[in-house]
């Protein structure tokens, strides 16, 4: 459980130390306020590692490569996607959803046809996802697992929590499907900001050598986002690759 381990430690070393200074109630108040503060940003910021050992970058990579990644799909405006990523001829890594796969089994077939790889979102992308206890969490990765392993005929590598929602729940779960976890270090924000121009900022500001960004491949703003984003990285000579080519690790396994 990586940093959660060593915050727990922490905070009962103050609280036995508290107690035996006998300190004032709003001290244990302020240690319990800072405990909490802690494991909600580590929960809701996949790049901590707090629970979690999750791939965010390459920060080693001095190739100018990058790794685009839509989340949510497949959906209608996945074909758009895909014409744009042939046309700039980029390979692109697709976070999918069960109940979205089992709606357009073509556009997932597409996917994975034009070489693009794919990795786990889970079945049902509940909004409950961080209250989920393990065996929860356990059945929407492989129920999505065996989906996807209609199209791709192999075992299924990479998962990207919901959200980006880690907790000891995920962990416990991950550890035992053995997946490798993947998050991001440019987040477009491309379901939030109205403004298109905005989001292509935003992406172009924290864009290195390295760099993975989530976009979502699920609204004809992002699709028009990608156009000039496609163009600009174009210019800049990246190279767009999927994210077993930018981590250098096995996207599926046999
Ligand atoms: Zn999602």
């Amino acid at each position: 459980m990586l940093r959660h381990k060593n915050i727990i430690v922490i905070c009962l070393i103050l609280l036995v130390l508290f107690c035996i200074l006998k300190a004032a109630w709003w001290v244990f108040l302020l240690l319990f306020i800072g405990f909490a503060a802690l494991v909600s940003w580590g929960s809701f910021d996949i790049r901590q590692n707090y629970f979690l050992k999750a791939y965010s970058s390459n920060p080693d990579r001095k190739e100018r490569k990058i790794a685009l990644t839509f989340d949510d799909g497949p959906h209608q405006m996945t074909e758009k996607v895909l014409d744009l990523l042939q046309q700039y001829n980029a390979k692109a890594t697709f976070f999918c959803i069960g109940t979205q796969i089992e709606k357009y089994p073509n556009i997932m077939q597409r996917i994975v046809g034009e070489g693009h790889v794919v990795g786990n979102h889970t079945y049902s992308h509940s909004k409950s996802f961080g209250f989920f206890p393990s065996a929860k969490v356990k059945e929407e990765i492989r129920k999505n697992d065996d989906l996807l392993f209609e199209f791709t005929h192999k075992k299924i590598k990479f998962f990207r929590p919901p959200f980006g929602v880690t907790n000891p729940n995920v962990a416990k779960a991950i550890a035992a499907t053995k997946h490798t976890v993947i998050g991001w270090n440019v987040r477009s924000l491309d379901t939030l900001i109205q403004n298109e121009d905005a989001i292509l900022k935003r992406i172009k500001n924290k864009a290195k050598p390295g760099s993975i960004v989530l976009l979502h491949d699920t609204s004809l703003k992002t699709v028009r986002v990608l156009e000039q984003l496609l163009l600009f990285l174009q210019s800049e000579k990246y190279d767009m690759v999927a994210i077993d080519k930018l981590l250098n690790l096995p996207a599926y396994e046999d």
